[in-house]
């Protein structure tokens, strides 16, 4: 059976170039970059390069780049290490849309009296500078809003933001994990004061990812352990990993507009068809077409207004070797729609009957074809029974 792959918000394929790029350090450079003899020295050289390579893409200076193992540990730690230096400003402002990595983070520092405020998304997700400003005060902490949501998409206007926790003298954090090597990321532009990224959502290696903690920024390290990062995050590094993430990384900065390109007909040509095509209603939820090109969250519904489940539609889906996903969760056997879904009002039948197609760079125009012929005859299947 062939696989089509339309999951690359969840994660993307190595890129050869990349892999190449790490071999000499799976194999005879193995290094501990803080060892003392040769071999260490060799690889420290590699990773000091590395940081600089990252710092001169995204705007930052070398010693602002942190080395983790992710989006996940770099939305914790800067969370985590931002409010614990806050005093007695309690307050952290983020939306209820944000990836769990932030908003399960958020929701356990509530244990050290720590509250959440949620700024609103508009219907498309997207959160204004006017939604920070109602509700940031003296009291405030921390902001902490993605660049791009990864379930539909949706742009953030972060300089906008970043003005008014200016205003305020509030830290900005932005997770920017759906955005890096997608849409052009210049901490100082942006004016952002804290990031998070990772390399397996752009064909780099899984389990690796940076940090960006501006020089002076009030914040205190999470992980702590050996002298790594200049105290910043204990453990070994992972010097394979981070080769691949740089690599990674000025790949696709070199190749975005490309990308982005072809991503922005395969999206024209996947709507067109599906109108074409399909005999049920199509709903594009989150941005019509402000969002970045290659995530499009999509429902399902027929004449007599009903929806089909987005879980079932997946799984039928993969059987004719198609890869997409959803962001229902099955909570105690019950399935919950998407928190970002419900996040932004949707009505939760049609919420629970959408389903996320994420575009890559190795998605043809055929691929898309034989999604929508799947999902004709899929659909069709699906409506009969319900
Ligand atoms: N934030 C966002 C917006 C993401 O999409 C993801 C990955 N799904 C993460 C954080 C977590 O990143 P990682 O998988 O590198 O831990």
């Amino acid at each position: 059976m062939k696989t089509v792959y339309f999951d690359h918000a969840a994660t993307t394929p190595l890129d050869e170039r990349v892999l190449e790029a790490m071999m000499p350090y799976l194999k005879e450079n193995y290094g501990n970059p803080n060892s003392a003899h040769h071999l260490g020295q060799k690889t420290k050289v590699v990773i000091e390069d590395a940081r600089e390579k990252v710092a001169s893409l995204i705007g930052a200076e070398p010693s602002e780049i942190v080395f983790t193992s992710g989006g996940t540990e770099s939305d914790n730690a800067v969370i985590k290490g931002a409010l614990a230096v806050s005093g007695n400003k309690k307050e952290v402002i983020t939306s209820e849309i944000e990836h769990h990595a932030v908003l399960h983070t958020v929701e356990m520092e509530k244990m050290r009296g720590i509250k959440p405020v949620f700024a609103k998304p508009d219907a498309t997700g997207k959160i204004t500078a006017d939604a920070v400003r109602e509700a940031i005060n003296e009291n405030t902490a921390l902001v902490s809003l993605m660049h791009v949501n990864n379930e539909i998409g949706t742009i953030n206007p972060l300089s906008e933001i970043a003005e008014v926790c200016r205003e305020f003298d509030v830290p900005f954090h932005s997770d920017t994990v759906q955005s890096l090597g997608k849409l052009p990321v210049d901490v100082r532009e942006l004016g952002i004061d804290f990031l998070s990224g990772s390399a397996h959502k752009i064909y780099g290696p899984k389990g690796t990812g940076i940090m960006y903690v501006k020089n002076g920024a009030r914040w205190v390290p999470w992980m702590i352990g050996g002298s790594q990062e200049r105290r910043r995050r204990g453990g070994t590094l992972n010097v394979p990993g981070i080769v691949g993430f740089t690599k990674a990384l000025e790949l696709a900065i070199e190749e975005m507009d490309n990308h982005t390109a072809r991503f922005t007909k395969l999206r024209s040509l996947l709507l067109e068809q599906l109108r074409e095509k399909l005999s049920v209603k199509v709903t594009v939820n989150g941005p019509q077409d402000n969002g970045v090109p290659h995530i499009l969250n999509l429902s399902f519904s027929d004449a007599d207004n009903k929806h089909i489940d987005g879980e079932m539609l997946l799984l039928n889906l993969d059987i004719e070797g198609i890869c997409v996903s959803n962001g229902s969760a099955c909570t105690s056997g019950a399935v919950e729609p998407s928190h970002v879904l419900a996040g932004i009002g949707m009505e939760p039948n049609l919420a629970n009957s959408s389903i996320r197609v994420s575009l890559g760079k190795q998605n043809t125009e055929e691929d898309i074809t034989y999604l929508v012929d799947k999902l004709d005859a899929v659909l069709d299947r699906m409506f009969t029974i319900a």
